[in-house]
């Protein structure tokens, strides 16, 4: 095989396309079908139908097993799970909610949704939240922050945590994109006072739609079931202590349940392999000169569904990303000015324009915030250069290890020959 790159006419690394970078919605087989069939056959699509032998109540049961806390409750999105955990926490108006400028737009929409005000943090080079920025941003009505596990990589929790402790604010992990990685030993999602996951298409396991919030503190439990659903007293009259408050309608379907329930029991397996394949790549291609790879806080509890690297500049980091994709490795670069990625910040109009729900009232009306936080484009530089520099590699856990050296090869072959 030449060494001549693909671009410039030489023989593609990869002719066989790689498998899709679907997770846990490519792996679903005979038993998640099955699951939803007993569902319709016995005629209970509605979870407290069958009481605490329904398949959501099982699912809660598996995911608070998984996480060692005490409370798990589905819902039907990763944002409700959101939501339910700032209401759970009691943060609402007045309020400021630290979130990191690289992360789905649904965690900021979640904040501005309870009626709190969003601020927005730098990540570092592992793309999540820089501690030092975090640390920086609080104010006197910072009461929450939210780290989001992005991309499969664990926050740098550790720093996070006792910065959280020291100013006395609440810490909700977005664990959205890295369900059944790990921390320190610690499972993700189940280390901050709440986490939540999303069982969107997307993410590792999935039901096509759903989420799930989990917590160790009964009475935030309690504001968190009432938050999903308007008359939840209604369902458990008995299991409350609190006085009710309004709640959304957040109720996961049974069908859904059911899907999630197993592909739970699937998990650890599709971690396995994506870490497996991830790290046999990774370790191919450590200290390659003219990449640098993304710092990931505890590599042996990356939930690996991807493999990110930055270029020196992102004028390489598109050459890069162009070349690979001909040798037959799909991937691209993460930030450019003219996509509008709801990912990244700056495409985060109605933050960034302070607009909230009501044409008469938003969560930065004085009439409640005190604060002085203001938005623009440029706000977070040290987050847009990394991600201008950042080639992503969607990872699958059907690739073989093959595959990964394929992968591997490709990196080596086009970085070897473009790196200045
Ligand atoms: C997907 C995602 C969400 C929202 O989940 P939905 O189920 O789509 O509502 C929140 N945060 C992050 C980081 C996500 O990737």
């Amino acid at each position: 095989m030449s060494d001549r790159l693909a671009i410039d006419g030489g023989t593609p690394v990869r002719s066989a396309p790689l498998p899709p970078s679907w997770l846990g919605a490519y792996e679903m087989g005979v038993e998640e079908e099955e699951a939803v069939l007993k569902v319709l056959r016995e005629k209970r699509v509605f979870r407290y139908i069958a009481k605490e032998e329904s398949e959501t109540a099982r699912l809660e049961k598996a995911v608070a097993e998984f996480t060692g806390r005490d409370y798990a409750l589905a819902v039907n999105s990763g944002t409700a799970a959101l939501i339910c955990a700032l209401v759970g926490l009691d943060i609402g108006p007045g309020d400021e909610v630290i979130v990191p400028g690289y992360t789905y737009i649904a965690t900021a929409a979640a904040v501005v949704t309870v009626g709190a005000v969003p601020v927005i943090a730098e990540v570092d080079n592992s793309l999540t939240l820089d501690p030092q920025d975090f640390e920086r941003k609080i104010t006197g009505l910072t009461r929450a922050v939210i780290p989001v596990h992005m991309r499969g990589t664990p926050c740098r929790m550790d720093e996070i945590c006792a910065i959280a402790k020291k100013h006395g604010i609440k810490v909700i992990e977005d664990t959205a994109q890295a369900n059944g990685g790990k921390y320190k030993g610690k499972t993700l999602g189940g280390i901050g006072d709440v986490g939540c996951y999303s069982y969107q298409m997307s993410k590792t396991i999935t039901a096509g739609e759903g989420g799930m919030v989990v917590t160790g503190d009964r009475l935030v439990f309690e504001r968190i079931l009432m938050a999903h659903d308007s008359a939840f007293g209604f369902w458990k009259p008995d299991e409350t202590a609190i006085r009710p408050i309004p709640g959304e309608g957040f109720r996961i379907s049974e069908v859904s349940g059911a899907i999630a329930l197993v592909q739970m029991g699937r998990l650890r397996g599709i971690v396995e392999r994506l870490h497996e394949a991830k790290y046999r790549i990774v370790n191919q291609i450590r200290g390659l000169a003219g990449i640098t790879l993304q710092d990931v806080p505890d590599e042996s509890g990356d939930a690996s569904v991807c493999l990110m690297f930055f270029a020196p500049d992102a004028e390489t980091a598109n050459a890069y990303a162009k070349a690979l994709n001909a040798e037959g490795v799909p991937c691209g670069t993460m930030f450019s000015k003219e996509i509008p990625d709801r990912h990244i910040y700056p495409n985060w109009t109605y933050v960034l324009e302070k607009r909230g729900r009501s044409s008469n009232w938003s969560p930065w009306h004085p009439s409640v915030y005190k604060g002085s936080v203001e938005y623009s484009k440029d706000m977070c530089p040290k987050t847009l250069d990394y991600l201008g520099r950042t080639i992503h590699i969607g990872l699958s856990p059907k690739l073989t290890a093959a595959d990964s050296d394929d992968i591997a090869r490709a990196i080596r072959k086009v970085v070897t020959t473009l790196a200045r």
